[in-house]
């Protein structure tokens, strides 16, 4: 059994409920716990004396517990732990609130490393630590992106222990490992949950960053031999047919689309199976392109899969498809988790076009005449719908159409897609005016909330999006220090509160967010595009490809939690009508490096200068994930690191080149593809 196999619960101490909070992670075996990698590091080994500690700074010191008691605050009475620290350079306080249990767990006399933000306390004249976090040992701490219940201190324990189940094997050609000078699997692993220093760090990502970069392209070269091989129907139409299409839609094609459309129609004609991504910004017209394709399929008897991201979207473009397919006679339908294709059962003949979510692969459809799929916002699916997709088309293999409204650069789409066909859709509508970007300060929030009535009472509509669900989520019983960080956390529940109640009480106001089924979801989005809504709160669900030309605000609670990119996304919900739109982006921390980057969405709307901007402004360094920022999920590979993606790119075309290594590596890519499989928590 290969640890892809092995469920988290055979883990000493990890119960169903455990299980359960795992699986909110998309964690659910003991290979996903170990891919799990760290957010950041925490480094206890560099240690300040208290008497060099300044005020306002969060550092280590290592100290004797001369004594710890339990007190009641005097105003609001809740219990706190008041302890005296002592290093050879001097004294100082720490105080936890709330947190009385502590006393018990700590021993006075004893030396303990402690983390926390320097204060004073005047009464006693000593300096103080506010809720510090405390060790027995000076480590490199990994913290662990956490969720409701599961804190990164539990994550590190049970990841700890999932370690020891690590074996020895290697999963790169011992040749790659040497020529590119990488650490093995196994020391990487160990290294990037237990690093001893924190200049060990670095050879380890570079290693796993390699190997996911590896497995990519060779995944890509792949798909891209056997394609060369594989016979696709010829999808062809006259020019009349092809003119009907364009002629009836109730807008010009941009140039942009025109082409994007003149390339996908070549390939749909050869007889060989197209392997395309299109790649446009947020609101560049993507989905009439596509509907083009579709349409094409099916004058040419040939029915097509369209796949997209969540049960909302789904939907929209179910609507969208039906009124511009419609017309033409060609039948559309849904199959989603919870809605079945229209009037259709199991077994019944399928319609022309067919929408629908991850579902579409597990579901229990036959076509008799596959001949294209789409997937939309393909970032946000595995790599491998193509394989799942297979049964759907036994004999023939259909034509293949992805899109992303990721704005990748295109040196970097070149080096990480260089094996698909790409086109760019880098022209937006004509009559789209800028939407006007603003971060606005704490004082100016009142302002804002009058200039959104205004808009409402303009007949438009606005989105008010936030970063979590509620209080409970990311905090569950996180380490004491973060205490404080959470309560300026705004959550979506406790702002459709607030604003229904205080701000708002006479406007119509709705809410979405991940939690809720997707039955409700529809409901609620189908009544703000109705217009039954003025504002719509929600969570990031509406993220990607929300389209209600009336709505022209979007304000971002927390907008310093989201990357450029998704803000990007997210401003691009606005702005699709004819009416000047607005984003209003808030924040609930400050700093230099923040203001930075939020200051480049007021400088530029253009989706590609952002990516490259987002990039630049993380670093390399920075231990984000990619799968906040809309591209490929890549966990340890930084985008910015062109020259391991190349090398990455190069040594898989050796390996496939190489005939012995081919069938070892599909072995491997098939295990691992069953692992990787999303688990998006729509
Ligand atoms: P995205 O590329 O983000 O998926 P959509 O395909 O949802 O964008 O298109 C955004 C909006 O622009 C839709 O309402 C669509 O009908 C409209 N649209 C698309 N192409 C054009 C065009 N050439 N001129 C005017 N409006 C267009
Ligand atoms: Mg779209």
């Amino acid at each position: 059994m290969t640890l892809d196999q092995v469920p988290v619960t055979a883990i000493t101490g990890v119960g169903g409920e455990t299980a359960n909070r795992l699986g909110r992670l998309g964690i659910q075996s003991v290979q996903d716990l170990l891919h799990h990698y760290p957010r950041r590091y925490e480094d206890w080994t560099q240690i300040r004396p208290i008497a060099r500690l300044r005020i306002g700074e969060e550092a280590v010191i290592h100290a004797e517990l001369v004594w710890i008691k339990v007190e009641r605050s005097p105003r609001r009475r809740i219990a706190l732990a008041k302890a005296l620290l002592r290093d050879s350079s001097g004294e100082m306080l720490a105080v936890w609130f709330g947190q009385s249990y502590l006393a018990t767990s700590l021993k006075e006399g004893t030396h303990y490393y402690f983390r926390g933000s320097a204060g004073f306390d005047r009464s006693a004249g000593l300096k103080q630590l506010m809720n510090p976090a405390f060790e027995a040992e000076p480590r490199v701490l990994p913290i662990y992106p956490e969720t409701a219940g599961l804190s990164s201190k539990q994550l590190r324990s049970i990841i700890q222990r999932a370690l020891s189940r690590l074996e020895q094997t290697e999963n790169l050609p011992a040749e790659n490992v040497a020529t590119y000078g990488l650490m093995s699997h196994h020391e990487a692993m160990q290294r990037i949950h237990t690093p001893p220093t924190v200049e060990s760090i670095l050879p380890a990502r570079r290693r796993l960053a390699f190997e996911e970069l590896f497995f990519f392209s060779l995944q890509m070269q792949l798909t891209k031999q056997e394609l060369a091989q594989a016979t696709a129907p010829v999808l062809q139409l006259g020019d009349d047919e092809l003119r009907a299409f364009t002629a009836a839609l109730p807008f010009q094609l941009t140039d942009a689309q025109r082409r994007a459309a003149w390339e996908i129609i070549q390939d749909l004609g050869r007889g060989q199976p197209m392997n395309r991504l299109v790649e446009g910004d947020v609101g560049s017209g993507k989905t009439v392109v596509a509907a083009f394709a579709a349409y094409v399929a099916a004058k040419a008897g040939y029915q097509t899969i369209w796949m997209a991201p969540t049960e909302i979207l789904a939907a929209q473009h179910y609507q969208a498809l039906t009124g511009l397919l419609g017309p033409f006679g060609v039948k559309v339908g849904i199959w989603t988790g919870s809605q079945k294709a229209a009037g259709q059962k199991d077994g019944d003949t399928v319609p022309e076009v067919v929408i629908g979510t991850q579902a579409l692969l597990s579901g229990q459809l036959e076509f008799a005449r596959l001949g294209l799929v789409i997937v939309d916002e393909q970032h946000r699916f595995g790599v491998d719908q193509r394989a799942q997709l297979k049964r759907y088309a036994e004999e023939i293999t259909p034509h293949f159409l992805s899109m992303t409204a990721t704005p990748i650069p295109r040196t970097l789409a070149l080096a990480l897609y260089g094996d698909l066909d790409v086109s760019i859709i880098d022209q937006r509508p004509a009559d789209r005016k800028p939407i006007k970007t603003k971060v606005v300060a704490p004082a100016n929030r009142v302002q804002s909330y009058e200039f959104l009535r205004k808009e409402i009472m303009a007949g438009r509509q606005a989105f008010v999006v936030c970063p979590l669900i509620e209080e409970t989520e990311n905090n569950g019983n996180s380490a004491p220090y973060s205490l404080f960080d959470d309560l300026e956390k705004k959550t979506a529940i406790a702002e459709y509160e607030r604003l229904k109640g205080e701000i708002f009480p006479d406007l119509r106001i709705g809410l979405v967010h991940g939690r809720l089924k997707p039955k409700e979801k529809r409901a609620v989005m189908e009544q703000f595009a109705r217009h039954d809504l003025d504002i719509l709160v929600s969570t990031a669900v509406i993220e990607v490809g929300i389209d209600i030309p009336n709505a022209t605000v979007m304000m971002i609670e927390g907008a310093e939690r989201f990357g450029l990119a998704q803000l990007h996304q997210l401003r691009g919900r606005v702005g699709r009508g004819e009416h000047q739109s607005y984003c209003l982006l808030f924040t609930s921390g400050w700093s230099e490096k923040i203001a930075t980057r939020l200051e480049e969405m007021e400088l530029t709307d253009n989706g590609f200068k952002l990516a490259e901007a987002d990039l630049r402004l993380r670093g390399p360094g920075d231990f984000i994930g990619t799968n906040q920022s809309g591209f490929p999920d890549f966990k340890m590979a930084s985008l910015m690191d062109m020259e391991l993606i190349e090398a990455a790119r190069r040594a898989a075309s050796q390996v496939i080149t190489d005939k012995s290594l081919v069938g070892y590596c599909r072995d491997f890519l098939e295990a691992r593809q069953s692992v990787s499989r999303q688990h998006h928590l729509e």
